[in-house]
């Protein structure tokens, strides 16, 4: 009896203990768990940095299976993998990461837009546009899977298909494409022309301005397809549009342009409009090129007139060179006054030239300096700044 009710007293002491040895254990199983996760962790980083990649995917894949929070390791070492090149190793690890049924429909996605990077990355291009094609296709980070889907139509040169997606971009993000449908636009119209389809190229320039009504490469294709059309004065006009909205577009227009005037008696026109790119265009080639028709029309003393006094007002070296070779022409004729005139106008050029040309230079960052510093005023190191030897230097 006494045995009996020291058993009942012994019973909760019992079911105590046993609480206590179960919570022990949970307690045990659980560090023991962390343990395993972080030297997992360790081992893995440590085949990392000893450059053995394929051991530390494995344990890492290995992590995953046990904690599923981990899934950050893989986006980042899937990340890591493709920037260093390592591409078929980012694919092993964001194709295991879809596999797993575990995962979030966010994750998923990001999973996969990872792989289709990783896809590009590879070339593997027709891959890749299957998968940003679905991803658009549910909705679900559309942007991003558009912009890719953008690239790699024009890597492809499927410049239909870089249009439509290009519209699809700016309709889901309110971000403006114009200027880049109108080069697709472009780029359809040029191989329309090559081929001879000059009726679909003008179809697509048509595009090409209605997207980007200013669009100078769309002017430029403009102006080609009026001169083979035999339309000269469409092509001058298109020409001088392009050049008054993009002056730096000149120099590559200015050959043509200047036939054309040649070729339809427009002289007057062609000395405004280079006056007008004289004063627009930064270069010296406007004022080359009406220094040329001056001496066609007045004869070489007339155009080096013009150049002296024009190149006094922004000196130029090609300018100078060119006046040189005017009063060297046969037609010139110059006389001693004129002689002397030219060859003070020539030293005041070339003094400005020479003022207008920094002297030093730090070897440090590239600072130009008009004297010598002891310390770089700029990179703040000592003794770095040098002379320059260049033809307007020391
Ligand atoms: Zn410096």
């Amino acid at each position: 009896m006494e045995e009996l009710s020291l058993l009942f007293l012994l019973l909760p002491v019992a079911a105590l203990s046993g609480w206590w040895t179960g919570r022990r254990a949970a307690l045990r199983s659980g560090g023991r768990r962390m343990t395993r996760l972080s030297s997992s962790y360790f081992r893995g980083l440590n085949y990392l940095l000893n450059e053995q990649p394929d051991k530390a995917i494995e344990v890492f894949l290995q992590i995953a299976d046990i904690d599923r929070d981990t899934v950050e390791t893989h986006f980042a070492l899937g990340n890591l993998f493709r920037r260093r090149g390592e591409v078929e190793r980012a694919i092993r690890i964001h194709q295991n990461l879809i596999e797993r049924s575990s995962l979030s429909d966010e994750h998923r996605t990001l999973a996969l837009l990872e792989l289709g990077e990783d896809y590009m990355r590879a070339g593997l291009l027709d891959r890749a546009e299957i998968l940003f094609s679905d991803l658009v296709k549910e909705g679900t980070l559309a942007p991003k899977a558009l912009r890719h889907l953008i690239s790699i139509y024009q890597q492809e040169r499927d410049w239909e298909n870089a249009i439509a997606h290009a519209g699809k971009l700016e309709r889901a993000t309110g971000e403006p494409m114009g200027r880049l449908i109108a080069q697709f636009e472009c780029e359809i119209a040029e191989q329309q022309i090559a081929v001879g389809n000059w009726a679909t190229a003008r179809v697509h320039l048509r595009n090409a301005f209605g997207h980007e009504a200013n669009s100078i490469r769309a002017g430029l294709i403009e102006a080609r397809l009026a001169m083979a059309n035999g339309d000269d004065v469409a092509a001058m006009r298109s020409y001088e549009r392009v050049a008054r909205h993009e002056p730096d577009i000149f120099i590559e227009v200015m050959r043509p342009l200047l036939d054309l005037y040649e070729r339809l008696g427009e002289r007057d026109r062609a000395h405004d409009f280079l006056r007008e790119m004289i004063d627009r265009y930064a270069g010296v080639a406007p004022l080359l090129a009406k220094a040329r028709m001056i001496q066609q029309e007045l004869g070489a003393k007339a155009a080096g007139e013009f150049l002296l006094s024009e190149l006094l007002e922004r000196p130029s070296i090609k300018g100078q060179s060119a006046l040189i070779s005017l009063c060297m022409s046969e037609d010139a004729s110059v006389s001693p006054e004129q002689a002397q005139r030219l060859l003070t106008g020539l030293g005041q050029i070339n003094q400005r030239l020479v003022s207008s040309s920094p002297t030093y230079r730090c070897n440090r960052c590239g600072f130009a300096a008009r004297a010598h510093h002891w310390q770089c005023p700029s990179c703040k190191s000592w003794a770095s700044i040098k002379p320059i030897h260049n033809a307007a230097g020391e």
